[in-house]
């Protein structure tokens, strides 16, 4: 497997850091997405483990809980052969700033490569990665960026669609609190797909067209003609104040069910980053049809696309030169 190997000058990534999406080129993310075609097939062979990170030291650092994001980098650098430690940190609005700087000095101090960070407040990824001397992987930050999903969703829709230009992706849901959207948005607009956003007013940000996107309200209109259909999850932990009448009334107008995804392309595919809510923004069903599905393909390519981050931000680590721009 050729693109395992160290190629100098071929880090195809100048990057020092990985903390969103926006301001990556097309041919930076289809890098990004090949590499992590060679880590789909390592994951799928018998023996999973190579050890091109074998003595360095990875360190997920997480203010916000996380099931799939957090395993996966956990074995994305086991399988890369990295000593990988998982930090959780209880998070306290009133210590906020200081928790923050503090913990990074601290690990700091121990020499990690890679930190990857999930953070509740948008922006908090990037102040670390301006006191820490390793790379920094942004695993989300409040509604700002959540880079690693976005690739992973942009390989499984590769996969099964062959390509991302000419696409068209309706996103749907709570645009609001979603980072998960916004990488997406970044994503697939640079990449030439078409992105239609379908929420009600209170879940899409204001001035959210400036992005190039479509803007929805009704659930049937957005989906005619789409090829894929991305979910959200409504996200309760970040509202204060009431976003939706009842969750029933949520269900009717903006869950996906057979009769609204009979709207998009006989073979639209349906998406969800997890976790879901089973019967409020999705029928439980439908997300469980294998033929239609492709949330769990998106949790194996999770793995890959994180093998593919990890490997690319250290290439300079391990071929001792100096790490890339600060961004
Ligand atoms: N797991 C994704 C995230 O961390 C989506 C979600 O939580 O709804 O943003």
């Amino acid at each position: 497997m050729a693109t395992l190997g160290l190629r100098p000058h071929d880090s195809g990534f100048p990057h020092r850091h990985l903390l969103g999406i926006e301001g990556l080129s097309a041919d930076q993310i289809s890098f990004l997405l090949d590499l992590s075609e060679s880590y789909v097939a390592l994951s799928r062979s018998e023996q999973k483990k190579t050890d091109l990170l074998r003595g360095r030291t990875v360190i997920n650092l997480f203010f916000e809980s996380s099931t799939r994001t957090r395993t996966s980098f956990e074995l994305a650098g086991k399988r890369l052969g990295a000593d990988v430690i998982n930090m959780s940190v209880a998070w306290s609005s009133i210590k906020k700033g200081e928790t923050l700087i503090d913990t990074a000095m601290t690990l700091n101090a121990m020499h990690p490569d890679v930190l990857v960070v999930r953070h509740p407040d948008s922006g908090a990824v990037k102040l670390l990665s301006e006191k820490v001397n390793g790379a920094i992987i942004n695993a989300g930050d409040g509604s700002h960026e959540h880079p690693t999903q976005a690739l992973l969703d942009a390989l499984t829709i590769r996969r099964r669609k062959g390509r991302l230009a000419g696409l068209t992706v309706a996103i749907c849901g709570d645009i609001l609190h979603s980072r998960v959207a916004r990488s997406n948005v970044h994503l697939l607009s640079t990449m030439g797909a078409r992105v239609r956003l379908v929420a009600p007013p209170t879940l899409l940000p204001t001035a959210i067209e400036r992005m190039g996107v479509e803007v929805f309200f009704d659930m049937r209109k957005a989906l005619e003609g789409c090829d894929i259909v991305m979910m959200l999850r409504l996200q309760t932990e970040r509202m204060h104040g009431s976003f939706v009448p009842s969750i029933r009334e949520y269900f009717r107008f903006y869950g996906l069910d057979r009769e609204k995804l009979s709207a998009a392309k006989d073979d639209a595919l349906v998406m969800h980053p997890g976790p879901m809510n089973r019967g409020v923004e999705i029928d439980s069903e439908l997300a469980d049809d294998i033929d239609r599905s492709l949330i769990r393909e998106q949790v194996e390519m999770g793995v890959a696309v994180r093998m593919a981050c990890l490997d690319v931000l250290t290439r300079s680590l391990r071929r001792n030169e100096p790490p890339g721009d600060s961004t």
